[in-house]
């Protein structure tokens, strides 16, 4: 089985991003469905989504022992290729961030990550990198969390262990 130091550190944060945002809809609901934006360097990553409220912190530990438990549980992870239209038919708008992939684009490459039940963890269309499944990741450690009420934008930064 490989180890996480087998891979590109970019593409574990990376892939921590998807693990960690269905961590994030699942804790705080769907209100937090929309990512605003993204960040990754090294082993530090930033997860920003839309949201209405700054989480309790037994809700941010929540998401952070349940994004955890699935690297633990090695989800597996699969990239398809598309139509556009084919894909928004069958997985609808939960493909998309919050500002959407640009009308010009016509094939999309969809992330699955799918859960140990065989449901969908998280989905998005991506098209960078990713691990082929979640436990090559390590650990992810939640940073502190700022929530910035003018923009209604919850940012989430986090590390990946070495
Ligand atoms: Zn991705």
């Amino acid at each position: 089985m490989p180890r996480p130091e087998d891979y590109p550190v970019e593409v574990r944060t990376h892939t921590a991003l998807h693990v960690l945002k269905g961590a994030v809809v699942r804790v705080l609901g769907k209100d937090a469905m929309w990512t605003a934006s993204t960040y990754v360097e090294g082993r530090h990553g930033r997860l920003v989504v839309q949201f209405s409220r700054k989480p309790s912190d037994g809700e941010l530990k929540h998401i952070e022992e349940l994004a955890n438990s699935k690297v633990s549980e090695d989800l597996r992870i699969e990239v398809v290729e598309l139509a556009r239209e084919e894909a928004e038919k069958t997985y609808g708008d939960v493909i998309y961030d919050l500002f959407k992939v640009p009308e010009s684009i016509r094939v999309l490459s969809i992330v699955i990550v799918y859960d140990t039940s065989g449901e969908i963890w998280n989905i998005n269309a991506c098209n960078k990198q990713h691990l082929p499944s979640t436990s090559s990741i390590g650990r992810i450690k939640l940073g502190k969390a700022r929530f910035r009420q003018t923009k209604n934008l919850l940012e989430l930064p986090f590390d990946i262990e070495p």
